[in-house]
């Protein structure tokens, strides 16, 4: 079977001491791919990861680092049209040449809205609001897909995305990235062009789980991506360990058993599903 892991942290500090071992044994196992995803802090690392290894693309985020700076000083949105628009420009800029020059760079993200932080002010809410939808324009404009992270902020991702006039660039328009919202909801997304990706999660106990299971019944094998989110986001037995590609086989097993298919349709179809939305 071979695995196309749409989404991970291989920059992550947890994977210096052995990363290299990693990366040969995955491949090893069937890890056909890895979609990478980083910063503008860990842009040099990542790109020479890309150079050193052919299964390595990645997904880029530069914008949503200005958002956040600006947002803690206090940054007027209403008042700073014209400077956001020229943060904005300048972002997109940089990041086509980027593009031009490292044909491995595949997506942009994640686009990051998270409300998981209860004490989060109503003008708080309105800010990061108003960066996702940035960060989706700026993803537009550079041409590239959006890996999306909605952290409970079902219903106002949903509508902002749903706002974005976001291009289909072949295999989809973008990727909802550790999808937990509500399963109906996940249809929704499908039915506007974009995959939903199913992490391993899947295989936890836990409410999130078990809503998870549900979305995996709905959601049909040609919308779905796996990813495992890695270092995050273990799925069981290994709960608590750190997570790499080579365990996204327990997912595929999880998401087979659900809906009741071979896990070689559930690796076809999801490393299909990838190397479309991603051009690989
Ligand atoms: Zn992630």
């Amino acid at each position: 079977m071979k695995y196309f892991d749409a989404h991970s942290h291989y920059t992550d500090r947890k994977f210096s001491r052995d990363r290299h071992e990693l990366f040969v044994e995955m491949q090893r196992d069937g890890v056909e791919y890895v979609v990478d995803c980083f910063g503008a802090k860990e842009m040099n690392f990542g790109l020479s990861l890309a150079r050193k290894y052919p299964f390595y693309y990645m997904c880029i985020n530069d914008f949503a680092h200005y958002g956040k700076d600006y947002d803690k000083k206090g940054f007027d949105i209403g008042a700073s049209e014209v400077l956001i628009n020229q943060l904005v420009d300048e972002s997109v800029e940089k990041l086509k040449k980027l593009c031009r020059e490292n044909k491995k760079i595949v997506a942009y993200g994640e686009c990051y809205i998270d409300f998981r932080r209860k004490d989060k002010t109503p003008a708080e809410i309105e800010k990061e609001s108003f960066w996702f939808s940035k960060d989706l324009e700026v993803a537009r404009r550079v041409g590239l897909p959006p890996v999306i992270h909605s952290g409970n902020a079902d219903q106002e991702s949903f509508d902002i995305i749903r706002k974005t006039d976001m291009p289909d660039y072949g295999g989809g328009k973008g990727m909802m990235h550790c999808y937990l919202g509500p399963p109906k909801m996940a249809l929704d997304y499908v039915d506007m062009g974009y995959l939903v990706s199913v992490t391993g999660l899947v295989t936890h106990r836990s409410e999130r789980g078990r809503n998870l299971v549900e979305v995996v019944k709905k959601l049909p094998l040609s919308h779905m991506l796996i990813e495992t989110d890695c270092p995050y986001l273990t799925p069981e037995p290994f709960r608590g360990k750190r997570n790499d590609s080579g365990l996204l086989r327990l997912t595929v097993e999880a998401i087979a058993e659900i809906k009741g298919v071979y896990e070689e349709e559930v690796a076809e179809a999801t490393n299909a599903n990838a190397r479309g939305l991603y051009r690989v």
